[in-house]
């Protein structure tokens, strides 16, 4: 059983993140990963408010998270972290680590993604669509620490 984040856990249950199958111990969570779905049983603990702005389903009661579908990111919008970069992010803050610095989204942005035929950044209302065919959850998470480009034109 391998320790993990609140974060990492909301990535997993929208599929950003896909490790090994097992067991994966979340502070909010304690979560049964089979490579491609999860069920989890919440431990009680309040999740990380970051992870349930990524995924406002662990926000909720067990019986309504097992088995309801990936629900779309509320994250900040594109425009706001242009505008606000500290502002947009400060509810993210809480997951220690996993707000990227904000000139490396500013790359990330300016130098990648805009760049790139596949980015729609009207999208997703307003949070930007990657529709690489090798991004499986189309919206990527450009403020994330640790977010990568599924064609490698940015790191994270
Ligand atoms: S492929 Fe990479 S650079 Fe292009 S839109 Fe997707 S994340 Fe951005």
């Amino acid at each position: 059983m391998s320790a993990i984040t609140d974060l990492q856990l909301a990535r997993m249950l929208l599929r950003q993140w896909k490790p090994a199958p097992g067991t994966y111990t979340a502070p909010a969570a304690v979560v049964t990963w089979d490579g491609a779905q999860a069920s989890f049983e919440l431990t009680g603990a309040a999740p990380d408010p970051a992870a349930v702005v990524l995924y406002p389903g662990l926000g909720r009661p067990l019986a309504q998270a097992i088995g309801a579908p990936p629900q779309r990111p509320t994250g900040p919008t594109i425009s706001a972290l242009v505008a606000n970069y500290a502002a947009a992010t400060a509810p993210l803050q809480s997951a220690a680590g996993s707000v990227a610095l904000e000139a490396r989204f500013l790359s990330r942005l300016n130098a990648g993604c805009r760049k790139c035929p596949h980015w729609k950044e009207a999208d997703l209302a307003g949070r930007g669509r990657c529709d690489s065919v090798f991004c499986h959850c189309t919206q990527r998470l450009l403020w994330l620490a640790d977010e990568v480009c599924p064609e490698h034109k940015w790191a994270a």
